[in-house]
């Protein structure tokens, strides 16, 4: 489903602005109803490690289809739930479904995966300073807080205050990894990395976009990619869509990428299907990137 699914801006389904109010205020209470019935689904990205050629983390993208629009772009209901009080009871839901998903992987096998979780600024305002919550979940499944990714925005970190950062902090002391999802695309006032370390920085596929032939952007990138190095941190590349782009990243010793070059978001069994076929030894050249040379 996920090759038929283009994101629609909520104006695509209305007609007038009275419609446009009526609808949202429909979807919003279908979305209230999904989320009680659990009817939200996960699919998750695979994320290349380009040093070992394999997999290493996986990003869990909410999917909602609904029975009359279809499939509904998160860029769309994030926002819608965040508006109508409900993006607490989808983000449990996420981070339930997450947790146990990476638990049946690492039962079938692929013990090294890491989930990375997308979490918006307002879900960092109802949990604990000890972010005890979402430690407990992840405990539930018998996993390691080191087998989480927790992606946040650069606006978090910019506009939040202090309690947000205590929250971050206590959740990297409890062994998850942080990463700043979109880089780029916010206020990139580079400071706040140096005052706020993080483990990943994900460049936003904005950035990637004209690459290798618009030298600009390939200086701007190369720019990016050495000053988050150099801070110690790790990039990984989002939206990589084409072989050339790939190379192009590899040869400047960037870790890790994303994007449907090399997988679309894929339900659960999709998943394991692709990890069965991808994700085998070290020496074998993974048949994803070779059929593709
Ligand atoms: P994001 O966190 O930056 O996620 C990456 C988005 O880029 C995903 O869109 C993914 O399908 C898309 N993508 C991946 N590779 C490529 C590529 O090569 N080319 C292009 N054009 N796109 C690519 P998706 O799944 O529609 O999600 C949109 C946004 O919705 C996410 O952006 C994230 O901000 C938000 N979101 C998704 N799931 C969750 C969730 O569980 N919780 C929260 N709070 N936000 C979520
Ligand atoms: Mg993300
Ligand atoms: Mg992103
Ligand atoms: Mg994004």
């Amino acid at each position: 489903f996920e090759a038929k699914r283009k994101s629609r801006p909520l104006a695509v389904y209305c007609s007038s602005m009275r419609e446009e109010v009526k609808i949202r205020h429909q979807m919003q209470q279908d979305l209230a109803e999904a989320i009680k019935q659990g009817h939200l689904s996960m699919a998750y990205q695979p994320i290349w490690d380009n040093h070992s050629g394999r997999v290493a983390k996986l990003e869990a993208l909410v999917r909602w289809y609904h029975p009359q629009w279809g499939q509904v772009s998160p860029a769309d209901f994030i926002p819608m739930a965040e508006e109508a009080g409900l993006i607490q009871g989808l983000g449990e839901q996420v981070l339930w479904q997450s947790c146990r998903d990476l638990a049946r992987l690492k039962g079938a096998g692929f013990s090294d995966l890491q989930m990375s979780i997308n979490r918006s600024t307002l879900e960092f305002q109802t949990i604990d300073t000890e972010g005890s919550e979402w430690l407990k979940v992840i405990h539930h499944f018998g996993l390691d807080p080191r087998d989480i990714v927790i992606e946040i925005t650069e606006t978090l970190l910019m506009d939040a205050g202090e309690q947000h950062r205590l929250r971050i902090e206590a959740l990297r002391r409890a062994g998850c990894q942080i990463a700043i999802d979109d880089f780029g695309t916010g206020y990139s006032a580079l400071n706040y990395l140096r005052t706020f370390p993080v483990d990943l920085v994900k460049i936003d596929r904005s950035f990637v976009r004209h690459i290798p032939f618009n030298e600009q952007d390939r200086m701007l990138l190369e720019g990016i990619i050495s000053i988050v190095h150099n801070l110690g941190m790790q990039v990984v590349i989002e939206g990589v869509e084409t072989r050339e782009q790939l190379n192009f990243l590899s040869s400047k010793g960037c870790a890790y990428t994303q994007g449907f070059l090399l997988s679309r978001p894929l339900p659960f069994e999709d998943l394991l299907a692709y990890l069965r076929l991808n994700h085998g030894a070290l020496e074998q050249p993974s048949p994803a990137l070779a059929s593709l040379s």
